[in-house]
Order: structure tokens, then C-alpha cells, then sequence
């Protein structure tokens, strides 16, 4: 069986607890590899080491910094299908949608390769009497990252570039259900030329994590994963006075107005909501279907869900693959098997689903749940599957009322060909990004990314201007250069006024 290990300073560090975790192939439900788990004690001797690192990474100039993180960029580059298979092996997504992961976190090292114009400070001249200001940003110190299982290297690369590349030194621990490919970032960022100690990857479960944010070395930390961790992350960082970013779940709803062309918005919906099984944050779970259109847009997502084929990620048959786990399979089921008695629908019913040859896989089929009540299991909870309800509402003002009164607020979509409309939409909206026409609104490597209500905890968004003012702390210098000629200025005890 393979070992997943520790990367700390820039080489590979055995596991000393003892503990390892179990890593399962979803597409054979067979254990293929074991992952170290850290204790509190190793979670202090990476910190130390990333310390050690920062002491001379803090202090690098910009362009050693843009030099590694270019070399870095063409080896993740020539290193997309390595990567892809790996995460397939692991999480279950098929082929072409763990390169589609690589892609979106490549943007963001491609962000982090422009850092010199990023950090560029600000310069005020003459502000009074021979005075100047200027304000700076530097880093924070040793930061560190806990990521979910479902993009096991783009969330790692919503991070870690941005901050390397502001000059911290980082310590990722990655989900310990789909570790390899956080490994595989590391390696390649040392080949990049990355100092030993700069970017570590610990593994680990809630020791690990509970370590990092007790650990008065760590000067932040950024979280992505599912909302009541998020908000223990805020609260326990926060109180031991660390800055943090902890992104939470979803229920990400999409509002079909009665003049949106249908087609479009019934392949937009099965796209969003099917891909990656559901596992996506930024999935569509919810459709909110306005006016008489309902049953011919739930028509329409029908016939195109039973098409779609499920098999193993490394099939390039396959467009959907397993979920990660056979519990997080059978907790799925049982919000399809529960939806009848909670008022729904069943339209289309994907539990018991397997496939030939690999029956121990964590299968689960497409299920489609039509008029959901807004007080049901299916729609309260995110339930991260291959799962899409229908929600109707007679007028856009109901609509929008009831994705307003979600709990959560992360991304959301408006599917429409008015203009008046959409713009309404955007600013009545409760959610941080959203999509027009598009049901997958994930800004670009140069927005940030990040939800609002129970979807974020923290001021900032994650990569971006936010992602680079997250990394940084600001500074504002005052410099007088007093002419010899004119001699001292003299004591006044009163405040310093500008002339
Ligand atoms: P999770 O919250 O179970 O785990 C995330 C990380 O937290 C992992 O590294 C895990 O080891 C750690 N962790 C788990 N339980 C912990 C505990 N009790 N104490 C301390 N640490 C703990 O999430 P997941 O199941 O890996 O990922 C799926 C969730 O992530 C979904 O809710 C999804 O919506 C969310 N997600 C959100 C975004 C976003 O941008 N908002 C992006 C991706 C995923």
C-alpha cells in the first residue's frame, strides 16, 4: 500500500505519531493508500521550519520571488495530466473535470507571477512641510491552509501562491481523503527552485488542524470546507488572535425567469448541478423556476440527466464519477429516500445505482426532486451529491425572497433575457457571486472568490486583491528630510498638524 507523508523543508518527512488515515479509490471502494496524520508535536516542528524560512523568504526580493513562481507555472503546466490523475485516483471526478481543477488554480499562480505590480506600494510627496508618506504592505509571517476534499490542488492553489508570493512562508494541510495531489504541488514548487521550508504540507485530521490554530507561531490562517467547521476555524483562530478566511458551504440556487430560453437554462442546470457528483461548492442545488414554466424546464432537466453516464473518472466515457465516500453515498440516498414524505416530487431517483465490474464503488445515479418545500431536509441542507430540486415561485420578487431567506449565500445565478431584470437581480441578491446566464459564476484568478452569510466567516475573500491584502499587513511611513538651513523645528507639545 502507498504511504502518503509529511513535506516539510522541502523534502519528504515521515509520519512519527503513529497514526495514519485510510485513502480510498471512490471508484472501487478499495483502500489504495495510507496518509500520515500529525500530532500536535509535528504540526510544532513544521512551524518551526517554516519560521527558519520566512526569516530569509520575508526578506527576498520581488524578482527572486516572480523567478520561481514562472518556473513553477511551466511545471504545474507540463504536469496537468500527473495532477488530474492523481486527484481522479483519490476524489473520483472524472479526467477532464480534475483538469478543468488544475486550470483554475493555475490562474491563480499566474496571478501570484505579477505580484510586482501588486504589491506596489502607495507615495504621497510634499504631504506638509517636507514631509512625504508612503504606505507598504509586507507579509505576515507563517500562514497556514486547511482545504476540503472536493479540490484537493485548486483550493490548495487559491492560497499558497498568493502568499509565497507575498512573501510568507505556508503550511497547507490538506483534506486526509484525498491527500496526494497537495504533495505532488509541493515537489513540483521545489523543483520550481521554492527554498526549502517555504511551502510545507502536513497531513493531518482535527489534531493537525487544532495544533495549527493553537500555535502562536502562525500568524493566519485560511480555511475551505463545510459551514460548522468554518465556523469553529473563525472562532478558535480568531480567539487566539490570528487573521482568518474561512469559507463554508452552500446551497446555490438558480432563478429561471418565464422568458429565459429553456434549453439553455435546463443544460446549464444539469451541468452545475451533476458535475464533480455534486461535489462542488459553487454546484447548483436549487432551481427556482418562476411562472408557468415549471413543468416543461423540469421536462427538459430530466431528459437530459438520464443521459449523462457514470462510471469511473479515469473512463473517458465516464462524465460523472462516484462520491468520495460510501457514508457521504449513503447519507445522499437518504435525502432522495426521504424526499417523498417531506412533500416532494421524484422525478428522477438515482440511489441504489451501481456499476458493473465495480460494484464496491461509491455509486450513487442523478436524482431530480421537483416541487421541494422550502421546510425539507432536501433543500435546508447542502447535501453535496448528484441531487437538484425544484422549487417554483409565481412572481421574480418570490423568487428572490426565497433565496434571500437561505442561510447560506455563496454563489447564485439568474437565467433570463431581460436586462432590467437581471440588473435587479445582481443588486437584490444576497449571495457573493453571481452569475448571469452563467450557472457557475467562479470569478477569475483576478476577482476574488467568496460568499456571503453562512458561506464566509472573515473579512476577506479568498485569492485576488483580497487574497493579496489577506497575506499582507499594511504600513504607512512619515519621512521628514528637514533642510540643515533652516534649523530645528523646536519643541510643541501640541498634535502634529500638516501646513
Ligand atoms: P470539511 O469541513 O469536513 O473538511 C475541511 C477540512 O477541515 C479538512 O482539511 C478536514 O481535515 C478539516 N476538518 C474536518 N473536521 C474537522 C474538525 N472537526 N476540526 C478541525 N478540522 C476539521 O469539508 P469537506 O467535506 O472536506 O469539504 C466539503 C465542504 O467544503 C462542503 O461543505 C463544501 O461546500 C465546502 N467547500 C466550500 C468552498 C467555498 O469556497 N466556500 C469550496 C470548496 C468546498
Amino acid at each position: 500500500m502507498k504511504t502518503v507523508n509529511h513535506w516539510i523543508g522541502g523534502k519528504t518527512v515521515e509520519g512519527a505519531s503513529g497514526n495514519y488515515g485510510p485513502v480510498t479509490d471512490p471508484a472501487t471502494g478499495e483502500v489504495t493508500t495510507q496518509v500520515a496524520l500529525a500530532s500536535a508535536d509535528e504540526v510544532d516542528a513544521a512551524v518551526q521550519v517554516a519560521r527558519e524560512a520566512y526569516l530569509s523568504w520575508g526578506q527576498s526580493s520581488l524578482a527572486a520571488r516572480t523567478k520561481v513562481l514562472f518556473a513553477y507555472r511551466a511545471l504545474l503546466d507540463a504536469n496537468r495530466d500527473a495532477i488530474a490523475a492523481l486527484i481522479t485516483a483519490e476524489h473520483g471526478k472524472v479526467h477532464s473535470d480534475a483538469l478543468g481543477e488544475v486550470a483554475r488554480g493555475l490562474e491563480i499562480v499566474e496571478l501570484a507571477c505579477g505580484i510586482t505590480t501588486q504589491l506596489k506600494g502607495e507615495l504621497s510627496t510634499s504631504v506638509s512641510n517636507r514631509v512625504d508618506v508612503s504606505s507598504i504592505r509586507q507579509p505576515l509571517g507563517v500562514v497556514a491552509g486547511i482545504t476540503p476534499f472536493n479540490f484537493p490542488a485548486m483550493v490548495p492553489m487559491w492560497m499558497f501562491p498568493l502568499a509565497v508570493a507575498c512573501g510568507n512562508t505556508f503550511i497547507l494541510k490538506p483534506s486526509e481523503k484525498d491527500p496526494s495531489a497537495a504533495n505532488k504541488l509541493a515537489e513540483l514548487a521545489t523543483e520550481a527552485g521554492l527554498p526549502a521550508g517555504v511551502l510545507n504540507v502536513v497531513h493531518g485530521d482535527k489534531v493537525a488542524v487544532d495544533a495549527l490554530l493553537a500555535h502562536p507561531g502562525i500568524a493566519a490562517v485560511s480555511f475551505v470546507g463545510s459551514t460548522p467547521i468554518a465556523r469553529h476555524i473563525h472562532t478558535t483562530a480568531s480567539a487566539n488572535g490570528k487573521r482568518v478566511q474561512a469559507l463554508g458551504g452552500a446551497k446555490n440556487h438558480m432563478l429561471v425567469l418565464p422568458d429565459a430560453d429553456l434549453d439553455a437554462a435546463a443544460d446549464a442546470a444539469v451541468s452545475a448541478a451533476y458535475g464533480s457528483a455534486g461535489e462542488r461548492c459553487m454546484a447548483i442545488s436549487a432551481v427556482v423556476a418562476v411562472g408557468a414554466i415549471g413543468d416543461e424546464l423540469v421536462e427538459k432537466i430530466r431528459e437530459r440527466a438520464e443521459k449523462i453516464k457514470i462510471g469511473p473518472g479515469n473512463d473517458p466515457n465516464s462524465e460523472m464519477g462516484p462520491l468520495i465516500t460510501a457514508a457521504h453515498r449513503d447519507k445522499v440516498a437518504s435525502y432522495v429516500k426521504g424526499a417523498a414524505d417531506q412533500g416532494a416530487e421524484v422525478v428522477l431517483d438515482g440511489t441504489g445505482f451501481t456499476v458493473e465490474g465495480n460494484e464496491n464503488g461509491h455509486w450513487i445515479g442523478l436524482s431530480l426532486l421537483d416541487r421541494v418545500k422550502t421546510d425539507s431536509d432536501a433543500y435546508r441542507d447542502e447535501i453535496f451529491g448528484p441531487v437538484l430540486c425544484v422549487l417554483r415561485a409565481e412572481t421574480y420578487e418570490e423568487g428572490v425572497a426565497l433565496i434571500n431567506a437561505s442561510p447560506f449565500g455563496n454563489g447564485t445565478a439568474i437565467f433570463t433575457r431581460d436586462g432590467g431584470a437581471a440588473r435587479r437581480f445582481q443588486l437584490e441578491i444576497e449571495a457573493g457571486m453571481v452569475g448571469v446566464n452563467v450557472p457557475i459564476p467562479v470569478p477569475v484568478g483576478y476577482h476574488s472568490f467568496g460568499g456571503w452569510k453562512d458561506s464566509l466567516f472573515g473579512d476577506h475573500h479568498i485569492y485576488g486583491n483580497d487574497g493579496i491584502h489577506f497575506y499582507t499587513r499594511g504600513k504607512v511611513v512619515t519621512t521628514r528630510w528637514p533642510d540643515p538651513a533652516e534649523g530645528h523645528v523646536g519643541v510643541d507639545l501640541g498634535f502634529p498638524r500638516n501646513h
